[in-house]
């Protein structure tokens, strides 16, 4: 899950802050990760050794970040088992025997309670 959630994750950092979001396949609501901020954000580097070491250290957070994301949209998203879409838990139903989304629940006639009924943990 983890390896579709990150090549699904589209990246919305700036020079000064990371982000990144994902799109439900279903509702088409976009989930954005918590904002981090780069820790030498609005700081000039001094130098041009200062900018290297900065640009590296820029990468690095970046990564962090962005694994951090991928962590947090794993508990938000699922892979449906039948369509093979990526969709949010409003949109994910657990079902008797396989959970599924509902776009694929309501084809083969299958009832299911939705991982989060409500919206607020989409909200950001
Ligand atoms: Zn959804
Ligand atoms: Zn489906």
């Amino acid at each position: 899950m983890r390896e579709i959630v990150k090549a699904l994750l589209k990246d919305c950092s700036t020079r000064d802050v990371f982000c990144f979001s994902i799109r439900c396949a279903e509702c088409g609501q976009v989930w954005s990760s918590r904002q981090t901020r780069f820790s030498k954000a609005g700081v000039h580097p001094k130098s041009e050794g200062k900018q290297v070491i900065f640009d590296a250290l820029y990468q690095k957070e970046h990564e962090l970040a962005k694994n951090d994301a991928v962590r947090e949209a794993t508990d938000i998203f699922n892979r449906c088992p039948i369509c093979r879409r990526t969709v949010c838990n409003r949109c994910f139903l657990i079902c008797e025997d396989l959970d599924m989304c509902v776009h694929c629940a309501s084809q083969l006639n299958e009832q299911g309670a939705p991982v989060t009924p409500s919206l607020v943990e989409m909200v950001v």
